[in-house]
C-alpha cells in the first residue's frame, strides 16, 4: 500500500533514510541558543549572552537525573547532551524559569523564542513520536528514527514503492492537476537522505529499485537542502537517471546559493521548492536550468509562523512565465498577507486553492513529466542522462 500523501505536488512519499542533520528550519543547538539570547535581550533587562545555554544546561541535568530515577538505564536515543531535541522538549520548563525570574508576561516570549526556531514538519513529527528526556518511558513510533538527529536507514522502502501501481493515465480526483502523469514519488519528506556522505553506498543500493522494471514507470522527485552532496552522489552513479527530478529548497535570499548548486547536479530535470518563503527572492533568483518552481507559505502555529506575502508568489510566477518554467502554488500558509494586510483563509494551511484569487490558482508541472513515458517505459540502459 503506497504511502499516500496530501502534499499537492506528488502522489506518494518514500524515505529510505529518516532523520536529518538540520537546516534553517531545524538549526543546531548553538544557533538556537544564540537566537533565544538575541530575542530575550531585547525584552528583558539583564538578560545576557550565554544565559539561554546556562538555563538549558541546568534543565537538562535535572531532567537527566529524573530520567535515571524513573528508568534506571537510559534507552537508546536518550541523551543528556545539548541537542535540539532536548531544547524542544524542555521549552516549557525554560519558559517557566523565565517567568519565575523575570515575570509572567515574558513566559510567552521565551516559548516563542524557542518555537519560532524549530519549524521543520518532519522534525516536529519525530519530536512528538521519538525519544524524550521528559517522557523517558515513551516508545518510539514505528518507522521513525529514535530522535530526529539520529539519522537512520530503512532498507526496502524504495523497492516497495517501486512495486506500487502504475498511475500513468490515471485521474486523481483530489489532485486533478496531476491527472495523466506517471506516479510522482517525493523522496525524502521525513528527513534529508543526503545528510551524510557515508550513506551513499546504502542509497545507491536502495535507489537501484527506481531503475527496476516497475520503478522506472514512476517519476522520483528527490528533494534535499544539500544539493552540493546531491551533485557528488549523482557524479558517483554516472548522473541521476532520467526518471528523476533533482530538487532543492529555497526559503530566502540566504539560501539562493542552493539553486547554483542544484544546477551543477547531473540530472535531466530540476525543481525548486520555494517553501516556506520568508522574503522576496524573484529579483535575484537565477532560473537557468530549472524546470519547476513550487512556492508556498509557512504552516504551523499561529503567532509562530512567519508572514507570506502573496506578491512574492506573483513576482515569481511572472519570472517563471518569462523563462518558460512550470510554476506551482502549493499553499498560502497560515499567515498570508496581501498589500501589507494579513487575511484569513478557512483552510488551516491555506491550501484550498478555490479560496485564492485567479492569478494564484496555478498548479503546473514540467512538460518533461508528461513526455517522460510518451514513447513507452524506457529501458534501464536508456535511463541515464549522460
Ligand atoms: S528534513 Fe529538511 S526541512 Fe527538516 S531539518 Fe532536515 S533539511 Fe531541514
Amino acid at each position: 500500500m503506497a504511502d499516500k500523501t496530501k502534499i499537492e505536488w506528488c502522489d506518494s512519499t518514500v524515505n529510505p533514510i529518516m532523520g536529518c542533520g538540520g537546516c534553517e528550519l531545524y538549526p543546531k543547538p548553538g544557533a538556537i541558543l544564540t537566537a533565544i539570547d538575541t530575542e530575550l535581550k531585547t525584552r528583558i533587562e539583564g538578560w545576557k549572552k550565554g544565559l539561554a545555554r546556562e538555563v538549558f544546561r541546568e534543565l537538562i541535568d535535572v531532567a537527566w537525573q529524573d530520567l535515571l530515577e524513573k528508568i534506571g538505564e537510559p534507552l537508546s536515543g536518550h541523551t543528556n547532551e545539548m541537542t535540539t531535541t532536548n531544547i524542544w522538549h524542555l521549552r516549557t520548563q525554560f519558559a517557566d524559569r523565565v517567568k519565575n525570574q523575570f515575570g509572567g508576561k515574558l513566559s510567552f516570549a521565551a516559548l516563542w523564542a524557542v518555537e519560532s526556531q524549530i519549524t521543520c514538519y518532519a522534525a516536529k513529527l519525530h519530536l512528538n513520536k521519538g525519544r524524550s528526556i521528559v517522557n523517558p518511558t515513551r516508545n518510539v513510533h514505528a518507522g521513525h528514527a529514535l530522535t530526529f538527529e539520529t539519522v537512520t536507514q530503512f532498507p526496502g522502502r524504495v523497492s516497495d514503492m517501486a512495486d506500487e501501481v502504475d498511475l500513468r493515465g490515471a485521474d486523481r480526483p483530489d489532485k486533478p492537476w496531476l491527472n495523466g502523469l506517471p506516479r510522482l514519488v517525493f523522496v525524502s519528506d521525513m528527513g534529508d537522505a543526503l545528510t551524510r556522505k557515508t550513506d551513499f553506498p546504502f542509497l545507491q543500493r536502495e535507489l537501484a529499485a527506481t531503475q527496476s522494471e516497475n520503478g522506472l514507470k514512476h517519476l522520483w522527485l528527490w528533494l534535499t537542502k544539500r544539493p552540493g552532496l546531491m551533485r557528488l552522489y549523482a557524479d558517483r552513479v554516472g548522473g541521476l537517471p532520467r526518471n528523476y527530478c533533482a530538487m532543492t529548497t529555497v526559503t530566502s535570499m540566504k539560501t539562493l546559493h542552493r539553486v547554483d548548486e542544484l544546477r551543477d547536479v547531473n540530472a535531466q530535470c530540476r525543481g525548486l521548492s520555494v517553501e516556506p518563503l520568508w522574503s522576496s527572492v524573484a529579483d535575484e533568483i537565477d532560473l537557468r536550468g530549472i524546470d519547476w518552481v513550487i512556492v508556498g507559505g509557512e504552516s504551523g502555529k499561529l503567532g509562530v509562523v512567519r508572514e507570506f506575502h502573496v506578491e512574492w508568489a506573483l513576482e515569481l510566477k511572472q519570472k517563471c512565465e518569462q523563462q518558460g518554467v512550470a510554476f506551482f502554488v502549493k499553499q498560502l500558509g497560515k499567515c498570508p498577507v496581501l498589500r501589507g494586510e494579513p487575511f484569513r483563509l478557512n483552510a488551516p494551511k491555506g491550501d484550498d486553492w478555490t479560496e485564492w484569487s485567479d492569478d494564484l490558482q496555478t498548479r503546473e508541472v514540467p512538460e518533461y513529466f508528461h513526455y517522460y513515458r510518451a514513447a513507452g517505459v524506457p529501458s534501464p540502459s536508456a535511463l541515464f542522462s549522460c
